[in-house]
């Protein structure tokens, strides 16, 4: 306004209302923009997260996971010297806990898997949440017995520290896991799945809370 004033000091009458309208107006409509772009940041962050992450547990989601495996097996394939674990994880009875302590409760075990698996697990593996109480990881450059040693201990782990719940309950909680080796188990890493798929479903059916696995070669 005062620039205004000192370089047009004769103004037409009513200039400077409709400098002020035109400035207040100009002003709110920066503002809304600026807004509306903070806001369309922040979206983006929570959709990229929502992506890539499971909201319960804090993992990847079974999308990202099968990114990152597809990834892997190709990288694998193509060192023949390199080596990949595959673990696959399923709560025991976990239908059970959401029959006698609810729905909620339930999600409090999932949430506290996926805090275990990311105390036990370093920044080399993988984990993911892939189906309902079913988990994933997968083990870059990792021997048969280091892949082995860790799914033993993901399962004591669990096994040996019951799980609190909101109520003030604490209760026991096991998994079964099965366990996948490449090079051990199959000359092609794409099958890993099926390995490990077949190595949880030997868990499950020879008493469950334990880890199966195959030295055999497919
Ligand atoms: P098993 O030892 O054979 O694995 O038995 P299970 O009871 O764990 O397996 P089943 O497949 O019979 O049941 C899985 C249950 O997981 C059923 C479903 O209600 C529950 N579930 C799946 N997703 C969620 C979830 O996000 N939250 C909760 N609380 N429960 C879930
Ligand atoms: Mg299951
Ligand atoms: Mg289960």
């Amino acid at each position: 306004t005062l620039t205004l004033l000192f370089l047009m000091p004769e103004q037409p009458a009513g200039a400077l209302v409709y400098y002020w309208l035109i400035s207040i107006l100009g002003g709110m409509l920066s503002l809304y923009i600026i807004k509306h772009e903070a806001d369309a940041r922040v979206l983006f962050k929570q959709y990229k997260f929502q992506a890539n992450y499971d909201f319960l547990t804090g993992i990847f989601n079974k999308r990202k996971f099968e990114e990152v495996s597809r990834v892997l097996y190709d990288r694998t394939s193509q060192s023949p010297s390199s080596q990949l674990a595959l673990i696959y994880l399923d709560i025991d009875h976990f239908k059970q806990i959401n029959d006698q302590y609810g729905h909620y409760e339930g999600d409090q075990v999932l949430k506290e898997l996926g805090a275990r698996l990311r105390f036990l697990l370093s920044s080399s593996h993988t984990s993911a949440r892939i189906g309902g109480e079913e988990f994933a990881v997968l083990m870059p450059n990792c021997t048969y017995t280091k892949g082995l040693h860790l799914a033993e201990e993901i399962r004591h782990t669990i096994d040996a520290n019951p799980i609190l719940l909101t109520s003030g309950d604490t209760i026991p909680v096991t998994v079964s896991l099965g366990i996948a080796h490449y090079p051990t188990n199959t000359p092609d890493p794409q099958t890993l799945p099926l390995i490990a798929d077949r190595m949880l479903y030997k868990a499950k059916t020879s008493g469950r809370n334990q880890v199966c696995s195959t030295e055999k070669k497919e």
